[in-house]
């Protein structure tokens, strides 16, 4: 559907001046000098898998502005055997290394003079056990179910230092043309193609082609017992590499990859810049996947597609993360934000350009919205737009666009706002400019700076000029602020009357801010859909509109606003709530369960929405019900009111699954076994007894023999069966996940096992975040998993106080700042508050002060919910009863 915007948007076409300037490499932040670049890199590494660690060598190429007399670049737990310079050996002395700065300087004893050098420098570092730098996923082979090693990198945001010395800022593109020695079993994938190979001591030494300029962090390396499959689009070599017996299970991601590449090829207008795009998949050492240019990772279980055993949902989150990840080869590789500050150029764009693509290739899917509702974290693929609202609305709250000074903290950008916010911003705006424009505008900024960095202030340009409407004066507003508006819609006769204010929840005086909102809207009875854009703080709708006639504002939950309707309004569009599209009813749901957070409403302002909702077994709208009611569920834990309210639950979902029941009708639509799945799962938190009874029954067929529970229902029946286990099941259910080689599968076994709330069984599973069993950083993921439950977060606290620094390692860069913290926002008593602040200022760093505000924040907004819940909740619970 097209929006229709006003004409009046000519009016605004004076250009504001941009707080951000555009990308200037001298200007860009970061701690290296800018005065001398590398241009080209030629990197050997030799890894030793039994030892550990590595030998490496390299020469670089760089330019020298002006003349200098020390270079400075980054270099991490490394040693450096020597160095040289045009050949000239720089003595021990002059090459210092910094562990805190993560600096190497090399004091020349001469000054150099401008112009092109040779560095040479050969040194030596470890392999990780966890997804920093080079590191080692050890796994069970498939067939064999031997014990193997591989190795991978994982380098964003500031970890190719570890590697090998370079220049690890992203403004500083160079060429990189890398060597590494591996045993002669091993297959080796990196950016580029293979070059050629030959026999060393000790195995093979295989050889890269040179890539173009590009990064440090995107660079990649991954070697092991590997098998592949390959076909060809559009001149490219596309290729899923696997572990020894797995390839074949990459033949949707393969095929997916081939349809998304042509999609991206005509978008961009520039078609993929390298001759061979890899997507690999590797058994453990990180989570999610990595967009390095021309070797895409994946952690397996978002790549390997097995028909007779993963789900509909395996399948729709392979297509969307390859979607993503393929996405930031152009926007992200090709061009890159200059500096941490705008990694949400990278991932708000990916994210929105990679739920467009998924959308238009499966429109039944409802990708969008099933984006926006935040579900159970183990069951859905980054972070819900939701969630990025719920955190922008507290006063723990950061703009899009954040400064980043030290490399910890360019890991804490990683985050929902990142993503999410922006790529809800991205969504308005190519709503607000129309599609077409606003690709063309994507076509200029590409073209126009391929092979370089940018900043938003770029992007904004881009669109200014191609569009001819005032994107630098509307969007900044977005980014460079935190926080988000609530429209509010109040009727004054034939007039519909728009104020805007922040929306915030549990925030003490938060500052006033504003936005231009562009606003969509809808006259029920009326077929065009219209836009407005909201500039000031009030305002009133241009058309009139009869009494009796319902709007609706926020169409299909595409805008990143809340709206709050008075209630004559309210009344008539609850009232029409059938003739909503699916998403406008779960973007209702969204925002009056947002009005109770924020205490604008009781809870039955929710409530009695739902009542009128429900009945037409629509997945995103039950999706969103079961999330509210498990967040309430946990709330209540130990509190007398639980059962009661579950009793009330479980009276709302019941119908809809006894329309369903346990098995598929031939020929439903693939989102009925979905639906079917949340709705057993919700049900079975909520203890329905005919429903665990039912589950336990499937669970037992299913160890009898596998293919009698189908696989969509499998990671459900385990997490109901999980949870109400006794000692007898919990050991059956951890057999299955030694035994299997599929990480999908041993994902939702252990998941299972995570969800018991027997406190003896949940002590059993927490102790398993210290073995081997699971890979590193899935294991440390067990605890925030079951602190989640809410059953009891203060034994999960304990056990990771004894263990912290074992667990700490596990981690990534990404994981390790927010680990500690991670395991409180699920306490809702606000001593707990106290006992995490007192153990985050003798135990935490710096970095780690972030996520521990937030922890603190939620616990406090929970304990006051908690409170006004209740009584709202009998209250409720009475007025029904009478
Ligand atoms: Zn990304």
């Amino acid at each position: 559907m097209r929006h229709l915007f006003l004409a009046v948007f000519a009016m605004f076409l004076s250009s504001r001046v941009n707080a951000e300037s555009r990308f200037d490499f001298a200007t860009t932040p970061g701690k290296l000098p800018k005065d001398v670049r590398p241009t080209e890199y030629s990197i050997r590494i030799a890894p030793d898998l039994e030892k550990l660690n590595f030998t490496g060598s390299e020469t670089v190429r760089v330019h020298a502005q002006k003349p200098v007399t020390r270079l400075v670049l980054n270099a991490l737990e490394m040693e450096i055997a020597s160095a040289s310079l045009d050949g000239r050996p720089l003595s021990e002395k002059a090459i210092v290394l910094d562990e805190k700065q993560q600096t190497l300087t090399l004091n020349l004893p001469y000054e150099l003079a401008t112009g092109d050098h040779e560095l040479a420098l050969a040194f030596s570092g470890k392999i990780n056990a966890q997804g920093q730098g080079l590191f080692y996923a050890g796994y069970q082979e498939q067939v064999t179910n031997e014990k193997k090693v591989m190795l991978g990198t994982q380098f964003e945001a500031t970890d190719a230092r570890r590697m090998f010395p370079c220049w690890d800022e992203p403004s500083f593109r160079a060429r990189f043309q890398l060597t590494v020695v591996v045993p002669e079993n091993f297959t080796a994938v990196s950016n580029m193609p293979v070059e050629g190979e030959e026999k060393v001591a000790g195995g093979k030494e295989v050889r890269f082609a040179t890539s173009p300029p590009m990064s440090s962090y995107l660079v990649v390396l991954v070697a092991g017992e590997l098998d592949s499959i390959a076909a060809e689009k559009d001149g490219v070599k596309l290729r899923i590499v696997t572990t020894k017996g797995k390839a074949e299970m990459g033949r949707y991601a393969l095929e997916s990859a081939a349809t998304i590449l042509q999609y991206y090829n005509d978008y961009f207008g520039v078609p993929y810049p390298l001759p061979k795009l890899d997507l690999i998949a590797i058994p453990g050492g990180f989570g999610g996947a990595m967009e390095n240019w021309g070797g895409i990772t994946y952690y397996e279980s978002v790549l390997l597609f097995d028909p007779e055993n993963s789900s509909t949902e395996t399948k729709q989150a392979i297509f969307a993360v390859v979607a993503h990840e393929m996405a930031h080869q152009w926007f992200g590789d090709l061009v890159t934000m200059a500096w941490w500050d705008n990694l949400w150029l990278n991932e708000g764009f990916a994210s929105w350009m990679g739920s467009k693509c998924t959308d238009h290739f499966n429109p039944k899917w409802n990708e969008w919205l099933r984006r926006n509702v935040p579900r159970d974290p183990s069951r859905r693929i980054g972070f819900p737009k939701d969630t990025a609202m719920q955190s922008d609305a507290r006063s723990t709250v950061h703009p899009v666009q954040q400064p980043i000074v030290t490399e910890a903290e360019a890991g804490n950008a990683f985050d929902e706002i990142t993503y999410r916010k922006g790529q809800s911003i991205i969504r308005m705006l190519e709503s607000f400019l129309g599609e077409d424009v606003f690709r063309d505008g994507i076509r200029k900024y590409i073209a126009a700076h391929k092979y370089s960095n940018t900043t938003t202030a770029d992007l904004w340009e881009a669109l200014t000029e191609v569009s001819g409407k005032p994107v630098g004066e509307i969007a900044p507003g977005w980014t460079e602020q935190p926080g988000f508006p609530v429209v509010k819609v109040e009727r004054d006769k034939n007039t519909i009357k728009l104020a805007q204010e922040r929306f915030t929840v549990h925030f003490l005086d938060p500052p006033a801010l504003q936005w231009q909102i562009p606003l969509t809207y809808l006259t029920l009875d009326q077929p065009a859909t219209s836009g407005f854009l909201l500039r000031e703080r009030n305002a009133s709708l241009p058309s009139e509109l009869s009494a009796n006639k319902a709007i609706k504002v926020n169409l299909e939950d595409a805008g990143y606003y809340r709206v709050e309707y008075d209630r004559a309004s309210w009344d008539l569009l609850v009232a029409q709530v059938s003739r909503l599209s699916e998403a406008d009813r779960v973007n209702l749901l969204i925002d009056a369960w947002a009005l109770v957070q924020a205490n604008r409403k009781p809870l039955g302002h929710y409530l009695g929405l739902v009542d009128k909702v429900v009945g037409d077994d629509q997945v995103a709208v039950y999706d969103q019900i079961i999330d509210t009611f498990t967040f309430i569920n946990r709330l209540l834990a130990g509190d007398p009111a639980r059962p009661r309210f579950q009793q009330l639950a479980r009276a709302v979902l019941r119908p809809a699954f006894d329309r369903v029941r346990w098995k598929a009708k031939p020929g439903e639509p693939s989102m009925t076994m979905i639906l079917r799945a949340s709705l057993i799962r919700g049900l079975g938190l909520l203890n329905d007894s005919d429903i665990i009874a039912g589950c336990r029954g499937r669970f037992d067929s299913f160890l009898s023999n596998p293919t009698t529970v189908p696989p969509d229902l499998r990671p459900t029946i385990f997490a109901v069966v999980g949870r109400y286990a006794d000692s007898g099941t919990w050991k059956k259910i951890h057999e299955l996940g030694l035994k299997t080689t599929s990480t999908e599968e041993k994902q939702y076994y252990y998941e299972a096992l995570g969800n018991a709330i027997d406190p003896k069984l949940i002590g059993r599973t927490i102790g398993l975040a210290l073995t081997e069993e699971l890979p590193t950083s899935r294991a440390a993921l067990l605890l925030p998993f079951v602190a989640r439950q809410g059953e009891h977060p203060e034994l999960v606290w304990e056990f990771a106080q004894e263990n912290m620094k074992t667990l700490l390692a596990k981690q990534d860069a990404l994981g390790v700042n927010g680990f500690a913290a991670g395991l409180f926002p699920f306490f809702s008593a606000l001593k707990d508050a106290e006992m995490l602040e007192r153990y985050a200022k003798t135990n935490l760093p710096e970095q780690a002060r972030k996520a521990v505000a937030k922890a603190i924040d939620e616990i406090g907004f929970r304990a006051e919910f908690k409170q006004r819940l209740v009584p709202q909740l009998n209250a409720w619970i009475e007025q029904g009863a009478r």
